[in-house]
């Protein structure tokens, strides 16, 4: 199937519209991606014609809202590569992921003096959760270093391993660099030691296909608003030994069997781990985004990214006052960078908005990179999969013109 980049783009309402006057270049979709037509008319007939809470009754509505936001658990497993959905917890997203399986696997498994070794290149989601647990229990962090091209050694963060070590949690795509971990080789040398291993795969699982049984991982965390779904929406994938393992961390409505005052049974998983009415909407929302996805074809969205990567790549080396972050051979079409001199991230994203092309500036939630790479902060242009060459052009021009203004 050919990539016909200018008819995606038809399907997105919002790339036709123009920002300071200038039509819109959308270059912020590591942070969240925009919605195609298809996921804003399957939010708009849930509400308008199908909805209800789902799970608890005995009406149409309710069993027609069921259906479908039960449906999107399958949906996940497909796009995932998992055989069994029951594996699959649907969550807010990675955030809420991260945080069952810090209080549900880990908080109850660990004790001070245990280790959880994490790559520095983790967004916030994926180190506050282990602070807690190192605040709570004393437990220890081991920090693993990225190379000059940012990239993360496998046996590096194998050879972090010792009898103490509990977790590997690890991202499989930089948010930050644009950098792709080798997490099969980093899970099949953990597995040789018995040590599971969590991926962040908010990022990777937009970008290219994933199949977490091939990597084989322990937990595998996405998040809906990346992958051209709804916010609040999101899943993690739990193995199924590790979720026998579990314990609920969130007490509430649909994760129990019976109550009564003296005693409480639990649903069975992955329900036991979904308390209270869900994102039922947003998840209807993501099953109708991860459709769109496979439509197109994961394999073609990342050679797509790739051609986009590619030529990104020498346009902007051919800036020598550009300081791009993170020069990985592999990396996803997503570039950090700061302008030599004094001039802020901020500032550079101010004039590239005033040309329309929107980036992010900031920490990006990745403070100790931020520390390794000896950065206040950086702008960031992360493509998706309806971006052109053409937008990698304009970006370019309006950073030229940056450069002009604040050299
Ligand atoms: N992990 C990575 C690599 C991310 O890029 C993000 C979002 O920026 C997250 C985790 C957190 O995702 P959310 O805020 O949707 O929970």
């Amino acid at each position: 199937m050919s990539f016909d980049t200018a008819k995606i783009r038809a399907d997105f309402p919002i790339l036709s519209r123009e920002v300071n006057g200038k039509p819109l270049v959308y270059l912020d979709n590591g942070a969240s991606a925009q919605k195609p037509q298809v996921v804003i008319d399957t939010i708009t007939r849930a509400y308008a014609q199908e909805y209800s809470n789902v799970h608890r009754g005995l009406h149409y509505l309710s069993n027609l809202a069921t259906e479908q936001y039960e449906a999107v658990r399958g949906t996940i497993a497909r796009f995932l590569g998992v055989s069994d959905e029951r594996q699959i917890v649907m969550n807010s997203g990675t955030t809420e992921g991260i945080n069952t399986v810090a209080y549900g696997w880990a908080m109850p498994r660990m004790q001070a003096g245990d280790e959880i070794i994490l790559s520095v290149m983790e967004h916030h989601a994926n180190i506050v959760p282990w602070h807690f647990l190192r605040e709570k229990l004393g437990v220890k962090l081991v920090w693993v270093d990225v190379d000059a091209n940012g990239d993360l050694d496998p046996d590096k963060v194998l050879g972090a391993i010792t009898d103490r070590t509990r977790l590997i949690a690890v991202t499989h795509l930089s948010n930050v660099l644009g950098t792709v971990v080798d997490v099969k080789s980093i899970c099949d040398g953990a597995c040789q030691k018995g040590v599971p291993v969590l991926v962040d795969g908010s990022q990777a699982a937009v970008h290219m296909p994933v199949d977490v049984e091939e990597i084989g991982c322990d937990f595998y965390a996405i998040t809906g608003h990346k992958l051209y779904g709804p916010s609040g929406s999101g899943a993690i994938y739990i193995h199924g030994d590790r979720m026998a393992e579990m314990q609920p961390f969130m007490g509430g409505g649909d994760m129990i069997r019976e109550v009564s005052k003296e005693a409480v049974t639990y649903n069975d998983p992955p329900m036991k781990f979904e308390a209270g009415t869900p994102g039922i909407v947003q998840m209807i929302g993501l099953g109708a985004a991860l459709d769109y996805m496979m439509g197109l074809g994961m394999d073609n969205i990342a050679a797509h990214e790739r051609q986009l990567r590619d030529y990104a790549r020498d346009r902007l080396d051919g800036l020598n006052w550009l300081n791009v972050q993170g020069r990985s051979a592999g990396k996803a079409a997503i570039f950090s960078f700061t302008l030599e001199g004094a001039a802020h991230a901020h500032d550079i994203s101010t004039i590239l908005d005033k040309k329309g092309v929107a980036v992010r500036a900031g920490q990006h939630c990745t403070g100790p990179l931020m520390e390794h790479l000896g950065v206040a902060a950086t702008c960031r242009a992360s493509f998706g999969l309806y971006n052109t060459t053409q937008e990698v052009d304009t970006l370019v021009d309006a950073l030229e013109l940056c450069h002009k203004l604040l050299d």
